[in-house]
C-alpha cells in the first residue's frame, strides 16, 4: 500500500485491526472517513476516546457501564438472589431485550478456551465466586454461548459452585449450536431460559 500517504495508511491500519474488518473494508472505511466533514470525522474520534475514557466495569457485575454500579446491580426491583452468567455486555443486552429476566447478571468477559490459551484466571470467575460468597444468592443461571468455548467454562463454571450448595442451571439447547446470544431472536432466548435445566 506504498501508493497512500503515510497517513492514510496509518488509519488504514488501524481500522484493519477491529474484528470482522478486513484490509479492504478497512480501505473503504479509511477513505469514507476523509471524505467526511471535518467536524463529523472529530465526533467520530471523540466518540471513542469519550467512551474508553468513561466506560468502566460495574464494580457488582462487571458489566460496562458508565457508573460505579449499574442500573440494573442498583434497581432493587431486580431479583438480586437470581445470577445469570453471561459472556460478554452485548448478551447481558440481547437478555435485557426481552424485558423477562428479572434477576442480575454476572458479565465474565470472555470463555475459556484452551486452544486460544484463555483460562479461568483470564475471565471474571474470581469475580462471581467472591460474589456468591459475599451475598445471599439461590440460583446461578449459566447463559454462556454453546460453543465448544461456552460449554467448557459453563462446565467448569458448575463444578466450581455446586460445593457451594447454591442451585446452578444451564440455558436449554434452544440456542443453536456455536450461536453467539446477540443474534438469537428474543423468543428463542426466553425458550432457553425457561427451558434451563439444573446441573
Ligand atoms: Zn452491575
Amino acid at each position: 500500500m506504498e501508493y497512500y500517504s503515510s497517513h492514510i495508511n496509518k488509519l488504514i491500519e488501524q481500522l484493519s485491526r477491529l474484528p470482522g474488518i478486513g484490509a479492504k473494508s478497512a480501505q473503504r472505511l479509511a477513505f469514507h472517513i476523509l471524505n467526511m466533514p471535518t467536524d463529523q470525522v472529530a465526533q467520530l474520534a471523540s466518540a471513542i476516546t469519550d467512551a474508553k475514557a468513561n466506560v468502566q466495569y460495574c464494580k457488582m457485575c462487571y458489566t460496562l457501564t458508565d457508573q460505579e454500579i449499574c442500573p440494573i446491580c442498583k434497581n432493587p426491583g431486580r431479583d438480586h438472589k437470581v445470577i445469570m452468567v453471561v459472556e460478554n455486555t452485548r448478551d447481558l443486552a440481547a437478555y435485557e431485550k426481552t424485558g423477562k429476566f428479572d434477576g442480575v447478571y454476572h458479565v465474565l468477559h470472555g470463555a475459556i478456551s484452551p486452544m486460544l490459551g484463555i483460562g479461568p484466571d483470564d475471565i471474571k470467575l474470581k469475580e462471581l465466586m467472591q460474589r456468591l460468597a459475599q451475598e445471599e444468592v439461590e440460583e446461578v443461571i449459566i447463559a454462556t454461548n454453546s460453543s465448544l468455548e461456552g460449554e467448557t467454562t459453563a462446565m467448569y463454571i458448575s463444578k466450581l459452585i455446586k460445593p457451594t450448595g447454591i442451585r446452578v442451571s444451564r440455558i436449554a439447547s434452544g440456542v443453536p449450536v456455536g450461536g453467539d446470544l446477540e443474534y438469537i431472536d428474543e423468543v428463542t432466548l426466553l425458550r432457553a431460559l425457561e427451558g434451563r435445566v439444573e446441573l
